[in-house]
Protein backbone atom coordinates (compact mmCIF):
# COMPACT_ATOMS: atom_id res chain seq x y z
CA UNK A 1 0.00 0.00 0.00
CA UNK A 2 1.23 3.43 -0.74
CA UNK A 3 1.86 5.91 2.31
CA UNK A 4 0.12 9.14 1.54
CA UNK A 5 2.78 12.06 1.51
CA UNK A 6 1.88 14.24 4.72
CA UNK A 7 2.56 17.37 5.42
CA UNK A 8 5.44 18.14 8.21
CA UNK A 9 4.27 20.89 9.38
CA UNK A 10 0.58 20.57 9.86
CA UNK A 11 0.51 16.99 8.98
CA UNK A 12 -2.03 16.83 6.54
CA UNK A 13 -2.24 14.17 4.08
CA UNK A 14 -0.98 15.60 0.83
CA UNK A 15 -4.05 13.98 -1.66
CA UNK A 16 -5.72 15.61 -4.98
CA UNK A 17 -4.22 18.52 -6.52
CA UNK A 18 -1.93 19.77 -3.59
CA UNK A 19 -0.12 16.33 -4.18
CA UNK A 20 0.63 17.29 -7.55
CA UNK A 21 1.57 20.80 -7.50
CA UNK A 22 5.11 19.57 -6.52
CA UNK A 23 6.24 23.53 -6.00
CA UNK A 24 5.23 23.06 -2.17
CA UNK A 25 6.13 19.37 -1.69
CA UNK A 26 7.21 18.07 0.84
CA UNK A 27 4.11 20.60 2.49
CA UNK A 28 0.64 20.82 1.44
CA UNK A 29 0.90 24.52 0.74
CA UNK A 30 2.62 27.87 0.34
CA UNK A 31 2.23 28.69 3.95
CA UNK A 32 3.59 26.12 5.04
CA UNK A 33 6.22 25.61 3.00
CA UNK A 34 7.13 29.26 4.63
CA UNK A 35 6.60 28.58 8.32
CA UNK A 36 8.89 25.58 8.10
CA UNK A 37 11.45 27.80 6.17
CA UNK A 38 11.42 30.51 8.97
CA UNK A 39 11.43 27.94 12.05
CA UNK A 40 14.80 26.95 10.49
CA UNK A 41 15.77 30.15 9.34
CA UNK A 42 14.99 31.09 13.35
CA UNK A 43 16.88 27.93 14.90
CA UNK A 44 13.47 26.65 16.15
CA UNK A 45 13.23 23.22 14.03
CA UNK A 46 13.99 21.36 17.23
CA UNK A 47 10.72 22.29 18.03
CA UNK A 48 8.60 18.68 16.81
CA UNK A 49 5.39 19.33 18.36
CA UNK A 50 2.86 19.74 15.58
CA UNK A 51 0.75 22.82 15.95
CA UNK A 52 -2.69 23.66 15.76
CA UNK A 53 -4.60 25.15 12.68
CA UNK A 54 -4.88 28.32 14.95
CA UNK A 55 -1.22 28.26 16.37
CA UNK A 56 -0.14 27.73 12.54
CA UNK A 57 -2.31 30.74 11.01
CA UNK A 58 -0.99 32.99 13.62
CA UNK A 59 2.59 31.62 13.20
CA UNK A 60 2.40 32.17 9.25
CA UNK A 61 0.68 35.75 10.28
CA UNK A 62 3.76 36.37 11.89
CA UNK A 63 5.96 35.60 9.62
CA UNK A 64 4.19 37.16 6.75
CA UNK A 65 4.42 40.47 8.56
CA UNK A 66 7.68 39.60 9.45
CA UNK A 67 9.15 39.07 5.53
CA UNK A 68 7.20 42.24 4.66
CA UNK A 69 10.50 43.65 6.93
CA UNK A 70 13.04 41.94 5.71
ZN1 LIG B 1 0.67 21.84 5.74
Amino acid sequence: MIKLPECPICKKTIVGEAARQSDFLPFCSERCRRVDFFRWFEGKYAIEEPLSPLQLADEAEKLEQRRDEL
